[in-house]
Formats: structure tokens, sequence, C-alpha cells
């Protein structure tokens, strides 16, 4: 080992680049915190490259004074916070002092400023060598401030081996850029990469520009399915969009957080959202939201984490139950029928009916609400209501229908005596292992006689297995049999999602869908799957487009289409409260009888139980 010596500020700043600046995303972050604590109102961010040749991050902030600006570049040095009180209830989003020093010990870094309205006066800073000495000479620029980095990582070749390509480290900066553009609505944002405008968010000061930033970021769908939020208790302010259920997303891709005006990702958080989607939201599903906690800044400690993605509440406990008792309330306000939109406040709460409630809500949500989305044609008989006998034909015919379907062009284990019309039992007088159906209970459960005893069936995790090998089979085999739409279905997507839906030119024929790109931010769905004619098809192109985007590579694709017909079996199976009829059900019990694994549902439940004569006799005690 050689003698302890004194690291070079650069040296030492690359450390500590380590921490804070992961990819070219991760400067365009620090980059507009800056700014945005600067008082920006107009933020443009110019990439080349991905970030990787050039990320450029102009405002019109305060700007920095001239004498500041050696120090603005060194380590430890901040114009945000004095003293220990002033860390413990933070008001901007940085206050560590490192920012700019480590950006600019791994790239080449120019920051000009000026902090008048003579363009005249603004001067540019550089700096240089182990030293990092720094360098200022007079540079016109408005008021305000830009800083530039080109050449990211080009002296630590390890981590400039880590930058993904060009499209990848683009995505990841659009995704930092939304994220505050989320957090801060009275700031605007222009987007450019490689001289292409991307973004061009004004700075909002109505509602309605408020909820276009909303579709604008996270997809016109979201908003037109979002319930607002409003809710108050004590100090604790909630308030934001949550999609209903019916909206959930097959990856945690659409969850924004804010805590005080930063995007924070917090297991607390999660947890709590979470818990109150429980008993709304499919199994595996994950909600979309995009909300806003408020709590006093002493009660919070944002300095845990060194890119301050993670803080920690006082009141952990009481953070966790406001959150979940506020989106419990809120969803279970949804209903059919109700007003969707709603808003909700804690009873005790002063805000109900205060203009800020009301405010953010000329929505198009009451339009589009409801549960069901009200494309699938079984949600009609959803609910404790008696179904009228419309809808209970409405759901038979849709039933029969998919259960031809679903008959026809696959390769049928279950051979061709299963039309729900055939008389169960016709074929023998042997009693099949499940039995003959006898009555269907609240809608959920078949209740059928074998030689055994009692089998009771869960019939929506029993179709759904059974859709889900037969698309399997049929994948395998032919393919998936398309059939194109009367009407085609456009669908509102962001650019990102057209882009890759673009892109994945062969997957979705290969699918069963035929989807074209419409513009920028739409597609058009011209054939869907035949077997899937009565699902909601939008939504099910959404999640295959964001597994797709989460994934990345193509190659993975193929490892993914079980999980996709997983999602589409799901989406494709007979809901609860569908009422049957005794050879639908009967159908329903030949097809599990043929069909592999039909013993667990897709997500492991069991599908069936048998309740033996001799278990029967235990409950009333018979025998003994
Ligand atoms: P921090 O943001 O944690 O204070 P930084 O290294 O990011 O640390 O920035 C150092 C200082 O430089 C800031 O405290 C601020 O005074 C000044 N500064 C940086 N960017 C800007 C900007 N865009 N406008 C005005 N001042 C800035
Ligand atoms: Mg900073």
């Amino acid at each position: 080992m050689s003698r302890i010596h004194q690291l070079s500020p650069r040296l030492a700043n690359q450390i500590a680049a380590g921490e804070v600046v992961e990819r070219p995303a991760s400067v365009v972050k620090e980059l507009l915190e800056n700014s945005i604590d600067a008082g920006g109102r107009r933020i443009e961010i110019d990439i080349e490259g991905g970030g990787a040749k050039l990320i450029r991050v102009r405002d019109d902030g305060s700007g920095i004074e001239v004498d500041d600006l050696p120090l603005s570049l060194s380590r430890h040095a901040t114009s945000k916070i004095l003293d220990l009180d002033d860390l413990e209830q933070v008001a901007t989003l940085g206050f560590r002092g490192e920012a700019l020093a480590s950006i600019s010990s791994v790239s080449r870094l120019a920051l000009t400023s000026n902090i008048t309205d003579q363009p005249g006066n603004g001067w540019q800073a550089t700096c240089e060598g182990r030293e990092m000495s720094v360098t200022v000479t007079p540079s016109p620029h408005p008021r305000g401030t830009t800083v530039e980095v080109r050449d990211l990582f080009f002296n630590t070749p390890a981590r400039r081996k880590f930058l993904r390509a060009e499209k990848t480290e683009f995505g990841h900066i659009e995704e930092t850029v939304k994220r505050l553009a989320l957090s801060r609505f009275d700031v605007g944002f222009q987007l450019r990469h490689n001289g292409r405008a991307v973004h061009g968010l004004r700075p909002c000061d109505s509602d309605l520009e408020r909820q276009r930033r909303i579709a604008a970021m996270c997809g016109p769908a979201f908003l037109e399915q979002a319930v607002v939020i409003e809710s108050r208790a004590g100090e604790l302010r909630l308030w934001g969009w949550v999609a209903q259920p019916t909206f959930s997303r097959s990856q945690a891709d659409m969850q924004h957080f804010f805590v005080n005006g930063r995007a924070i990702r917090d297991r607390l958080v999660s947890h709590a959202v979470r818990q109150a989607f429980q008993d709304v939201l499919y199994h595996g599903r994950h909600p979309a939201f995009v909300l806003y906690l408020e709590l006093d800044p002493a009660n919070v400690d944002v300095n845990v984490h060194p890119t301050k993605h993670e803080v920690r509440f006082r009141d952990g406990r009481m953070v966790h139950d406001f959150l979940f008792r506020s989106l419990h309330r809120a969803l279970a306000e949804v209903r059919p029928g109700a007003p969707a939109a709603s808003v909700v406040a804690e009873p005790d709460s002063a805000v109900v009916g205060s203009p800020a409630v009301q405010a953010p809500l000329g929505l198009g949500v009451a339009a589009g609400g409801g549960w069901g989305g009200g494309t699938v044609p079984w949600s009609g008989g959803a609910g404790s209501a008696e179904p009228t006998p419309a809808a209970v034909r409405d759901q038979l015919s849709s039933y029969g229908a998919l259960y031809g379907n679903l008959g026809s062009p696959l390769p049928s284990q279950s051979g061709a005596g299963l039309s729900p019309a055939e008389p169960a039992g016709a074929a023998g007088n042997e009693v099949p292992p499940l039995g003959f159906a006898v009555a269907q209970l609240h809608g959920i459960y078949i209740l059928a006689e074998n030689s055994a005893g009692l089998v009771l069936v869960d019939m929506h995790a029993a179709h759904e297995r059974i859709v889900y090998e037969r698309m399997k089979a049929s994948w395998e085999g032919e393919g998936i049999r398309s059939q194109p739409l009367l009407v085609p279905r456009s669908l509102a997507v962001s650019q990102r999602e057209a882009d890759c839906a673009e892109q994945q030119a062969e997957l979705f024929p290969s699918l069963g869908f035929r989807i074209e790109r419409a513009g920028p931010e739409s597609l058009v769905i011209r054939e869907i799957p035949a077997l899937l004619r009565d699902a909601d098809v939008e939504q099910l192109v959404r999640d295959v487009l964001a597994d797709l985007l989460a994934d990345g590579a193509s190659a993975r694709v193929q490892e993914r289409i079980n999980e996709l017909l997983g999602t589409m079996a799901c989406h494709g199976s007979v809901r609860a409260n569908r009422r049957l009829t005794l050879p639908e059900m009967n159908a329903l019990l030949r097809d599990m009888e043929a069909t592999e694994r039909s013993g667990q549902c897709n997500h492991g439940r069991p599908t069936w139980v048998q309740l033996a004569l001799a278990d029967l006799d235990k409950l009333f005690l018979r025998g003994r």
C-alpha cells in the first residue's frame, strides 16, 4: 500500500459523480432542478446523440453573479442552505452543492449566466485540469443561465461503456423531463433531440392547460379514465389524478408521486397505493396515477439519498394511513352510475367546495366513467343489481359467441361436442370427472355433481386457463387468427408508444393485430385476434406497448409471448356475475377436463375443488 495523499479535486468530484451522474438523464435531472430552483419559467432542453454528445439546458431564471460562477462549479458550494436548520426544511430541489462539480468533472461543461436584462452582461465559466481551475470570460446571454454539457463520460471510459443506445438514453431523458413537467405546471419545457422538437409545453395558467399537460404526458386515455383526488387531513394534503382500475397497466410505468414537488419512489407510498387498489385491481396489474402529497417540509427528510429519489417521513404511519384512506375512498366512490371524477375530501376537511376542489374538473371523465369501460359486453350485469332479461341475453350470447369462436379455429383438444347448446351428458351414462352442473352461485361459482360428491368451480379462473391454453396451442400451431374490425379503432398514445408500435411491425401481426400509425401520437387498429373480438382490445394494445417499452430489446418479446397470451386470456375470459345456462356450464366443465393445467388459473389459484360425500357427511356429523 502506498502512503496517504489528498485526492485531486477532479478525482474527488469524479468519485462523487459516481453517485449522482449515472447516465445522461441524471444530468438533465440535475440541470432542470437547478433551473427550477432559480425560478426559471421557460426552460429549453437541447439534446444531441441521446445526451452523450450534448445536453444543453437554458432557463430564464435568476442567473448567477459573475463572482459566484467559480463557486457554483466547486463541490460543497450552494446558495440553497446555510445551516442545519435549513437542511431540516429544504424548500428547493437541490441543496447538496455537488451536481455542477460532479458533472463538470466527467464532461466538458460550460456555464453561462447573466443576472441582468442586458445581454451584454453575460459571463461564461469553464473548468480544466486536475485542479479544476475555473476560467471566466465575457459571453453574451439573456437573463438566466445556460449549462452546456458535452461529451459526457469522455474521461471515464468505464462509465461511457455503460451508455445504452441513443434511443434508450433519450427515452430516459424524456421520462425525466416528463416527471419534472408533471411536478411544475407553472414552468414551460421545450425538449429537442438532434434538432427535432419532441415536447413543447407552455407554462400552465388554467385548469384546462393543466389537464392538457397531463394528457400530453400520460396520454388522453389516462385523463379520461382518471378520478380526481383532493383530500386533506390536518397538515397533509393529497391531490392529483388516479386512473380507474379499468385503466390499469401491465407495468408500473405510469406512477408519478411527488412529495412537496419532488418526484420520489418510496416503499411506504407504493404500499399504501397498492393496498388501496387491492380489492379492485386484477392480480398482477399496476395502477396508474399522478399524485401530489404536500406536507410541512419539516416533517419529511429529503436528505437520505444522493439522487433524492427517496424521502423519510417523520410520521410514516400517519402518511401511509392518510394515503390509503384517501385513495381507497376515491376508488370506492367510482361505481356504475355514480358520477365519475369524484372529488374526495376528508369529512373534517376545510377544502370541500373550495375553488381548489371544483377547479380541476371540467374533465371529460364523467363521459368515459364507470367500471367496465363499456367495450366489454358483459360488464352490463356487474354489481348486485338484478340483471335485466336483456342484459342476461347479451351476456349469454357473448359467452356463446366466445365459445364458438374458441371452438373452431383452434386445434381443439376438446373435440367438437362442446357447443353450449348441446345437452349435457348426452354422450353416455358415464359421469365425467367434473360431473354435471346443477347450479350457479352468485355468478361466480358453478356447482356440479360428480360421482365423488360436489364440485365447485371458479368460473372465471377456469375459463381463463382454458383460453390461455388454447391461445398457446394456436400460437404454436398456425398463429392467431385475426379478424378485421368493421370500424377501425383509433388509439391515442404517446409518441414513444407509437414509434414502438411501428418498430414492432412483425410482432403485432403475429399476435393477430393489424395496427398502423395514423399520426405522431395515434395508432389505428384495423384487425384484432378473432378470439378477442369481445375484449377490451385498446387496453390490450396499450399493455403490449407498455411491456415492449419497458423491456426494450425485441429479443425478449419472444419470451414474453406466453405472458402476453396470459394477459389476453384474462381479458378474453368470462367475468364474474355472468349468468350461464346449464348447457354452457357443462360445456365449461367438459373443456376443463380436456385442457391441460386446468386445475389452476394462470395466477396459480385453484380453479375447482372437490367436496367428497364423506366431507359433506362430516359437516352434518352423519354416520358417527
Ligand atoms: P445545488 O443545486 O445542490 O445547490 P449545484 O451544483 O446543482 O448544487 O449548483 C450549485 C449552485 O449553482 C446552486 O446552489 C445555485 O446557486 C447555482 N446554480 C446552478 N444552476 C443554476 C441556474 N440554472 N440558475 C441559477 N443558479 C444556478
Ligand atoms: Mg442542483
